[in-house]
């Protein structure tokens, strides 16, 4: 093995946020690995659809879509009640 050329291969704990973890190897920068999905949950493997919100963007698209929809229930009820005024 030529020396000075190989990056660093050492034993890692892998986690996910599922809370699976297993050990394994890698040239990975630390001790340990962070996953947000892995083969436990991932919906391929599982086989049930499921929404995978790690960030929050799913709950932050619902609450935008529930303000939305709040939001044209109020405009369809001020036209109902001034009807000459949605020219
Ligand atoms: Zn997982």
């Amino acid at each position: 093995m030529q020396a000075g050329i190989h990056p660093n291969y050492h034993d890692v704990k892998v986690t996910c946020a599922c809370g699976a973890s297993w050990s394994t190897r890698s040239t990975v920068k630390g001790e340990t690995l962070r996953l947000e999905i892995c083969s436990n949950c991932h919906p391929f493997f599982t086989g049930k659809q499921k929404l995978i919100d790690t960030e929050g963007r799913v709950s932050l698209f619902e609450r935008k879509a529930a303000k939305s929809k709040a939001m044209q229930a109020e405009t369809a009820a001020r036209k109902a009640a001034k009807p000459e005024a949605t020219q």
